[in-house]
């Protein structure tokens, strides 16, 4: 494939773009896609091949989203490919239990602390669901949460959400009723007093306190050293269940997830934990799950109610299945080495061109800051220049680097960024650097 060279035409892509506004919202299907916090013209793509994607104008660029997340491999992995067409020709969905859901669960069993998973279709169902499981469990309505962290667009936690809610600068989102936001507690991540307080003052009221295993909704807020434990502890103390979301992370930031970096060191375990992106192979799958007395809460074997028409989905989990058990050691030390490779090289760019900037990392996710200090809250991460970024996001963008349209997102590598791909977003980087500083 050949990068997009300078200024690449865009015309297909705009009279697509045309065409969705006028029978979709913003004409995308999710809003960060839309490039508001960047300025121009999303770009459609028609199809996509390891490291790269392709365009409706035909222009190729390397990808740094990775479809945010799940395409851990790379794009169209040949036999994750294989195992999907396999899966296909036998029939698409049945509403009946099957082989996949079984072994997929066992994967996820094996590699993370929880005990038993049930299966839906999207990380924001994931965390909905694990948190009426808690409030079930608990008889308990109070949730606890960190402004800038995302865990999906549900009610009760789009209260100062990070990623799309925090890409707009939308405090909140309309259409939430009074009466669910009263019952999320919203606190500053990184915070022990804040959480100290929120539990002294509510403690007997509060069913669970969610946060991401590592922050990546607001660009990567790495926890404290021990901050997570702290929370473990906390809620432990005070009968409330701890859910640590790796709908992002899961799988992704290591081997074991965001857990990896500090739950399986320090030995802490989370009472409840959501899993998405990776986990589906790049098709609708998530999953939660926890110990085993209080995944029995769950209908049918408890009173709480959960269901899904799709899932645990044939297709998905196959998919699912065949990308965790190609996920090996090697794939992990892959990312973490071109993860390395990029982002100091994004630093060593951005400090020659003087933009004050901040890399943070969490395994083999990473963001850069385009602001001086080190971040460790969402106020921190407000702070940064979002116009520098977007001039950096459209001159690489034109030099065929695809990064996150917004400010506040992860960057994501894949097994499949070789020497090649690498060596495009290299290249790139001193030009984007100079754009940002003008
Ligand atoms: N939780 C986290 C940490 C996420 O990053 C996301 C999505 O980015 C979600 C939940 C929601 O997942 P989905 O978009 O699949 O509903």
């Amino acid at each position: 494939m050949t990068p997009a060279t300078t200024h690449p035409t865009t015309a297909a892509s705009e009279a697509l773009f045309e065409r969705a506004r006028a029978v979709t919202p913003g004409g995308v299907n999710s809003p960060v896609r839309a490039f508001t916090a960047v300025g121009g013209t999303p770009r459609f793509i028609t199809s996509a091949s390891g490291a790269w994607l392709s365009d409706a104008d035909g222009n190729d660029y390397v990808d740094l989203i990775c479809s945010w997340g799940p395409m851990l491999l790379g794009h169209a992995h040949p036999e994750v490919q294989a195992a999907v067409a396999d899966a296909v020709a036998r029939g698409t969905s049945y509403g009946t239990p099957t082989r996949p859901e079984v072994e997929l669960a066992e994967e996820i069993v094996s590699r993370t602390p929880v005990e038993r998973v049930r299966f839906v279709s999207s990380g924001t169902e994931a965390t909905m669901s694990a948190i009426r499981l808690a409030r079930g469990a608990t008889g308990r309505d109070l949730v606890v949460k960190f402004a800038g962290c995302y865990h999906g667009h549900v009610d009760p936690l789009l209260a100062e959400a990070g990623s799309g809610v925090a890409t707009l600068a939308v405090p909140g989102t309309s259409g939430v009723p009074a009466s669910s936001a009263a019952e999320t507690l919203v606190l500053p991540y990184n915070d022990r007093a804040a959480v100290q307080a929120a539990f002294d003052a509510h403690g007997p009221r509060i069913a669970c306190l969610i946060t991401e295993a590592t922050p990546g909704n607001m660009g990567i807020v790495p926890p404290e050293p021990g901050f997570n434990a702290f929370l473990a502890e906390t809620c432990r103390n005070h009968g409330a269940l701890f859910i640590s979301d790796e709908v992002m992370t899961g799988f992704r930031a290591t081997a074991q997830g965001g857990w990896g970096l500090d739950g399986a060191v320090e030995g802490w375990v989370p009472d409840l934990m959501t899993f998405g992106k990776v986990m589906g192979g790049g098709f609708p799958a998530a999953a939660f799950g926890g110990r085993s007395d209080l995944m029995a809460h769950l209908a049918p074997e408890g009173r709480v109610y959960q269901a899904g028409t799709l899932s645990g989905n044939p297709v998905a989990t196959t998919a699912g299945l065949a990308t965790l058990r190609l996920a090996t050691d090697e794939v992990y030390a892959h990312l973490d080495a071109t993860a390395r490779t990029i982002r100091e090289a994004a630093s060593e760019a951005l400090t020659a061109a003087s933009v004050p900037h901040t890399v943070q990392t969490a395994g083999s996710m990473f963001s850069v800051f385009f602001s001086g200090e080190p971040v460790r809250d969402f106020a921190g991460a407000s702070q940064q220049d979002t116009t520098a970024y977007a001039a950096f996001f459209h001159a690489m963008l034109d030099q065929g680097v695809y990064l996150p349209p917004s400010a506040y997102e992860s960057w994501f590598v894949s097994a499949a960024h070789d020497e090649r791909a690498v060596t495009t977003v290299l290249d790139a980087l001193p030009a984007a650097a100079r754009a940002a500083a003008t």
